[in-house]
C-alpha cells in the first residue's frame, strides 16, 4: 500500500514524486515510457520563464515561488537547469500580451521596463518590432532547460525514497472506501490516493467524464541565423514572445548552441496523443519563416530541425489542478494549455498540500474543476 500513486512522471508528474517523497510519504510513480522522453508535453531543449505573467496576475506568486524552487532544484542536483536572460513581451499597447504583462508587474511591483519598438531594435539587434508595437521588458525572464529538469526531479524522488517504474503503462483504476486500486500492464498497485499527471494522455485516465480538455500539435523549428549570429548570443537576445496581427503568438529564444528555436503558440491541429502527426510538413515551416523574416530576420537561415509537441488545453486556457468531482482520492494536475513547465515544482507543492490536507498558499481559483 502506497501512500500516493503518480500516473504520468513528465514535468509534472516527477516534480511531484520528488516533493511528496521529500515529505516522507510512501511514493510509486509510474510511466508509460521512459521520462524524460520526446513523445508528450516535456521537451525540445528549452522552456520560457517569465514572471510578469499576461495571462493573468494571480500566477505571479506561483511563478515567484517557482523560482526560488528551479534555484534550489539546480543547487540539489549541481546541474543547470535555469539561464536568466531577460524577456521581452511585444506587441501593440492594446495586446492581451502587452497590456497583461504590464498589468501584472503593476501589480505585484515586479522590476520591468517599457520599451518602444525603436528601443528594442537598438538595445536587442535581432528583433525588429513594428513601429507601432512596444515592448515590456523583464529582467527576471529565462530559459530552462527542460530534459535536464525532469531528470533532475526523478533524481530527486528517488532519493527520497520514491520507487518509479518506467514503460509501465496505467490501464485503469478504480477506487474503493479506503484506497485506489490501480491496473497497469504489469500488475496491480494500491495507493490511499492517486494523481494523475498524464499531459496529454490524462483524458485517457478520466473514464466516464466528459473531458473537457483538448490536444493541440505544436511544431518547434531551429534555424541557424542567417545574418549576424552574434545578435542572437544569449546575452544580447532575451527571450522574447510576440502578439501579431489579429491575437496570434509566436516566440524564439536566443541561440543556445543548436540555432535559434522559434514557434507559433497555439493556431495548432487538433490531435490525441496516440495520434500525433509527428512529421513536420514544408508549409509549415514556411508559415514560421514568414513570421521570422518579418520580425526576427537574421534567424531566417537554414532549418536545422523540427520537432512537434503536445499541448493539453483546457477552455480558458488556464490550468486544471482539483480532485476528481466524483472520486475524493483522485487529483488531476496536467492540463497546463502550453503555459505549465515553470510552474512544475509550485504545483508539486500545492499538490502534495492538497493530498496532505493542509491549506493552500495560493489561490487556486481559476484553476478548479469547471
Ligand atoms: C511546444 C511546447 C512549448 C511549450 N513551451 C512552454 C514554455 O515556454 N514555458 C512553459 O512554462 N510551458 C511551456 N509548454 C507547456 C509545458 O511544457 C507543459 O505544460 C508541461 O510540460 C506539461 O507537463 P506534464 O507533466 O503535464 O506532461 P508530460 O511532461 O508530457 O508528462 C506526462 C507523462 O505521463 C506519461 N503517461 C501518459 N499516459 C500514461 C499512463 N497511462 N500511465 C503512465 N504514464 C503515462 C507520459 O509518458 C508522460 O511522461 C510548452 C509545451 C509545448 C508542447
Amino acid at each position: 500500500m502506497y501512500d500516493v500513486l503518480i500516473a504520468g512522471l513528465g514535468a509534472m508528474g516527477s516534480a511531484a514524486a520528488a516533493e511528496l517523497a521529500r515529505r516522507g510519504l510512501r511514493v510509486l510513480g509510474l510511466d508509460r515510457f521512459t521520462p524524460p522522453h520526446s513523445l508528450g508535453s516535456s521537451h525540445g531543449e528549452s522552456r520560457i520563464i517569465r514572471e510578469a505573467y499576461f495571462e493573468h496576475p494571480v500566477y505571479v506568486p506561483m511563478l515567484q515561488r517557482s523560482y526560488e524552487l528551479w534555484h534550489a532544484l539546480e543547487n540539489a542536483s549541481g546541474d543547470r537547469l535555469l539561464l536568466q536572460t531577460g524577456g521581452l513581451m511585444i506587441g501593440r499597447p492594446d495586446s492581451a500580451l502587452v497590456e497583461g504583462a504590464r498589468r501584472s508587474a503593476q501589480l505585484h511591483g515586479l522590476q520591468h521596463e517599457m520599451l518602444t519598438a525603436a528601443q528594442v531594435r537598438a538595445r536587442f539587434p535581432a528583433l525588429h518590432p513594428e513601429e507601432d508595437m512596444v515592448a515590456v521588458w523583464e529582467p527576471r525572464a529565462g530559459v530552462l532547460f527542460p530534459e535536464a529538469c525532469v531528470q533532475a526531479q526523478l533524481t530527486q524522488a528517488r532519493r527520497h525514497g520514491a520507487q518509479l517504474r518506467f514503460d509501465e503503462p496505467v490501464r485503469h483504476w478504480e477506487a474503493d472506501g479506503d484506497h485506489v486500486l490501480v491496473h497497469t500492464s504489469h500488475g496491480e498497485y494500491r495507493a490511499q490516493q492517486l494523481i494523475v499527471t498524464a499531459g496529454a494522455w490524462v483524458a485517457s485516465l478520466l473514464p466516464g467524464l466528459q473531458s473537457p480538455f483538448s490536444v493541440e500539435r505544436q511544431v518547434l523549428h531551429w534555424f541557424d541565423p542567417a545574418g549576424d549570429a552574434g545578435a542572437f548570443a544569449p546575452g544580447r537576445c532575451p527571450i522574447h514572445l510576440w502578439q501579431f496581427d489579429a491575437g496570434r503568438f509566436f516566440y524564439g529564444f536566443p541561440d543556445l548552441g543548436t540555432g535559434v528555436k522559434a514557434a507559433f503558440h497555439h493556431d495548432g491541429e487538433a490531435t490525441t496523443a496516440d495520434g500525433i502527426r509527428r512529421e513536420v510538413a514544408a508549409q509549415e515551416v514556411d508559415a514560421v519563416r514568414a513570421v521570422l523574416r518579418r520580425f526576427v530576420p537574421a534567424a531566417d537561415g537554414p532549418l536545422r530541425a523540427s520537432v512537434a509537441c503536445l499541448y493539453t488545453n483546457t477552455p480558458d486556457e488556464h490550468f486544471w489542478i482539483d480532485r476528481h468531482p466524483a472520486q475524493p482520492r483522485v487529483w488531476v494536475a496536467s492540463p497546463c494549455s502550453g503555459h505549465g513547465f515553470k510552474f512544475a515544482p509550485v504545483v508539486a507543492e500545492v499538490l502534495a498540500d492538497l493530498v496532505q490536507g493542509k491549506p493552500q498558499r495560493f489561490d487556486l481559483g481559476l484553476f478548479s474543476w469547471r
